[in-house]
């Protein structure tokens, strides 16, 4: 689909479940996609990009003239947290290490780093991310991490997941945010949705959904 079709879309499922036009914002993920496929949804106007490799993201940033905001979206190894601190925002918080190694990163970087609380609400071993149990001690380790900003959560539903199984993942993720935002966190933001479910997603309360086949097309 083109970006428009999407933003449609989008603008629609928003309609629909009644939220504010313009609450969700669309991050491209162009992780694998050639050059070409990148610039052509620059050109249709996407200045927000997702990658889940740093060394990738590097790279396609080298390529683009034009302003435009990379966040990371996969899995980060703690010695690679030094170049996660250039990012706008990483939605892949999901160890304390992990948390400890980008705060060191971001005050070497002299700068606050925006982070989402990745999250694995189904509990599926191949998922990174803490579980909603697991939410107040990493509050507590967050507040001593005085660069990051924690500005919400993010999660990944199973592949094959029904439509309830869906639901209720988004819902845990919800929780998983009201749980931060007890903790005293802004916690604002809800990144889940990816091309197969972003419109359930939407419904329930996604504000950044992630899409990379729908929008550039398969990842060969
Ligand atoms: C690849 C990826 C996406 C995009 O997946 P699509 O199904 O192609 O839309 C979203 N989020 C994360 C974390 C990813 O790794």
């Amino acid at each position: 689909m083109t970006l428009r079709d999407i933003t449609d879309r989008i603008t629609k499922a928003e309609a629909a479940a009644g939220r504010t036009p313009g609450a969700v914002s669309l991050i491209a993920v162009s992780k694998v996609q050639p050059n070409a496929r990148v610039e052509a949804v620059l050109q249709e106007g996407q200045r927000i990009f997702g990658e889940n490799k740093v060394q990738e993201a590097e790279s396609k940033r080298a390529q683009v003239t034009v302003p435009v905001r990379w966040h990371l979206v996969g899995h980060l190894q703690r010695n690679k947290a030094k170049n996660a601190a250039k990012f706008d925002l990483v939605h892949s918080l999901d160890s304390e290490r992990l948390a400890v190694a980008l705060n060191d990163a971001a005050g070497e970087a002299q700068r606050v780093l925006e982070v989402l609380v990745q999250v694995n609400v189904s509990g599926e071993g191949t998922k990174s991310g803490f579980a909603l149990h697991e939410l107040p001690t990493v509050a507590e380790r967050l507040h001593a991490c005085g660069n990051l900003r924690v500005r919400g959560v993010m999660t990944m539903a199973p592949f094959d997941a029904d439509e309830s199984a869906l639901r209720a993942v988004f819902r845990g993720a919800r929780d998983a945010r009201s749980q931060l935002q007890g903790a005293g966190f802004r916690a604002e933001w809800l990144s889940m949705g990816m091309s197969g479910d972003y419109e359930v997603a939407i419904e329930e309360g996604a504000t950044h959904v992630r899409l990379g086949t729908v929008l550039f097309g398969s990842r060969t």
